[in-house]
């Protein structure tokens, strides 16, 4: 009955949809129109998987009860859809597990049934990775949000996939412990999320990435198989490290549903320093500066140019610091060291740099790219590009990002998506990247966007890994289909 309802239900054509995120302790929502189908915009074929039946629904309803099944068209539509509105896939089903066993109970009957699935955790991913690209079942980590474990002595947090970032952070500082990891979506991504696609983000410099932070896991294999990885111990050499596997694969290998995670102690003190600087030469000698006399309390380092600045200013109204000066600055930094004195709270200067991604899609749409660089040629790729495309459609092309990490955030907008300025786009950019010795994805992973320019920072052999290890791990691929790997075209 559920099943033949959302059948007409699916006829619906409202244009409109509201999600919201939690950016930088702000509310950000949008009501505005939805994007093109990504099944239609870029232009993908469907793979060989089975469709919901009502049957399936009935399983699901029994499984987990009928409130955790959600089918209507209007809600299962905020899981469709991006944090930048750039993709939009077609599924009708959501489900809400909140145990261990729930996911395997699924994922074995999704295997066996031949139905693709799609995890998604805060929903907050850049590339495409966390939404349906058809009608896979979206699996939402939400309801597994409970703190299971916190040792203070030894400085780890135990906890389920579906805790936000956020609330951990705020639960530790109880503690006198943190994070390792921080970002602008902290409000809304989940650890989950973040262990998956091996987050960066603001406090990487200092305390290096999850492959290092995340001591163990719990995951779920696509046949239902449950993976007990969840070490807490900082030494542990014996035998394959198999929690990488799910650190970075963004939901193509696993399901992650647990994670102990070392946490560092919560500094007493952390100063910030907000700079203007006339040119990027500037901006490196500064960096080079603080790396030489701040030595290990420097936490952060981050650039923005003015552009970038500018959509927090004019898009969102936040003040820049610097204006009562007349200010004619080309680039700002943000200069973090965490130490032992009093803490002051930097937020509203913070505020600047994290909300530059919400800001900038006031423009429109918003291409972004997320690129490692040699620091030598670190700003280079933004100048290229403005000599490269000039279209009178677009309306900035800025850069900003985490220069202490060599990771620059390249953002081209315009009012909508035109198929002809993305043709000019890509592939020149992730090209010329590889050209410079970088990689193409820095932090944000592959997700759906980026499987075809993978062999522009990976091996040949390396690529024919993880095809082995992806046809190992979900020989029947319903984990996260079209993203990281491309589809495999079986040949008749
Ligand atoms: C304002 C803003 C700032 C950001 N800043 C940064 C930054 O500084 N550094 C950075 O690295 N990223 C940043 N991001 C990108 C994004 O927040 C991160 O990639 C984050 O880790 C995604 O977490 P999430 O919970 O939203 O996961 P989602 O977006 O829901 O999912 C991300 C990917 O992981 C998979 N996945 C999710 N949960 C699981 C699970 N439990 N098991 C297996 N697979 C799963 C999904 O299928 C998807 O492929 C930012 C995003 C925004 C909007």
């Amino acid at each position: 009955m559920r099943c033949a309802l959302m059948g007409i239900l699916l006829q619906y054509k409202k244009a409109t949809v509201k999600c919201s995120w939690k950016i930088a302790g702000c509310y950000y929502s949008t009501g505005a129109l939805k994007p093109e189908l990504t099944s239609i915009r870029y232009k993908t074929q469907r793979g060989p998987y089975a469709t919901i039946t009502d049957a399936d629904i009935r399983f699901f309803d029994s499984l987990l009860g009928s409130s955790r099944v959600i089918t209507d068209p209007y809600e299962c539509e905020t899981y469709n859809i991006d944090f930048a509105k750039t993709v939009r896939g077609a599924s009708q089903l959501v489900l809400k597990p909140t145990s261990t066993k729930e996911v395997s109970a699924i994922l074995k009957y999704c295997n066996e049934q031949q139905l693709a699935v799609c995890p998604q955790s805060g929903n907050t991913g850049l590339v495409g990775g966390s939404n349906p690209v058809f009608d896979e079942i979206v699996i939402s980590m939400k309801l597994m949000n409970k703190i299971l474990d916190t040792n203070k002595l030894a400085g780890i947090l135990t906890c389920e996939a579906g805790c936000v970032l956020q609330d951990l952070d705020d639960h530790l500082s109880k503690v006198n412990l943190m994070m390792p990891l921080d970002l602008g979506a902290k409000g809304s991504c989940l650890i989950g999320g973040c262990v998956s696609t091996n987050a960066g983000g603001l406090r990487l410099l200092r305390y290096g990435n999850l492959h290092g932070n995340v001591l163990g896991v719990e995951a779920v294999k696509a046949n239902g198989d449950i993976i007990n990885a969840l070490n807490v111990l900082k030494k542990n050499n014996t035998g394959y490290h198999l929690k990488h596997m799910f650190i970075g694969s963004e939901g193509t290998l696993g399901i992650v549903t647990k994670v102990a995670i070392q946490c560092p102690p919560l500094p007493k003190a952390i100063n910030i320093a907000f700079l203007g600087l006339a040119n990027f030469d500037k901006v490196l000698k500064t960096y080079y500066l603080a790396k030489r006399h701040l030595g290990e309390i420097l936490s952060s380092c981050e650039m923005m140019d003015r552009l970038s600045i500018d959509v927090s200013i004019n898009n969102l109204g936040l003040k820049n610091p610097l204006t009562s000066r007349k200010d004619g600055h080309e680039f700002y930094m943000i200069v973090e060291t965490a130490g032992s004195h009093v803490k002051i709270n930097f937020q509203t200067i913070w505020a600047l740099r994290e909300r530059i991604s919400e800001g900038v899609l006031r423009d429109g749409y918003v291409f972004k790219y997320d690129i490692s660089l040699p620091l030598s040629s670190f700003y280079e790729v933004v100048e290229v590009l403005r000599k490269q495309i000039r279209d009178p459609r677009i309306v900035r092309i800025s850069g900003y990002g985490h220069l202490g990490d060599g990771n620059i955030h390249v953002q081209v907008s315009i009012p909508e998506y035109y198929e002809d300025v993305a043709a000019q786009l890509e592939p020149f950019i992730f090209e010329y990247v590889s050209k410079c010795n970088g990689s193409i994805s820095a932090e944000h992973g592959i997700g759906f966007k980026k499987p075809k320019y993978l062999h522009l920072s990976r091996s040949s052999s390396e690529i024919r890994m993880m095809y082995d290890l992806k046809k190992m791990m979900d020989p029947n691929g319903i984990l996260n289909p079209y993203k990281v790997l491309k589809p495999i075209v079986e040949k008749s």
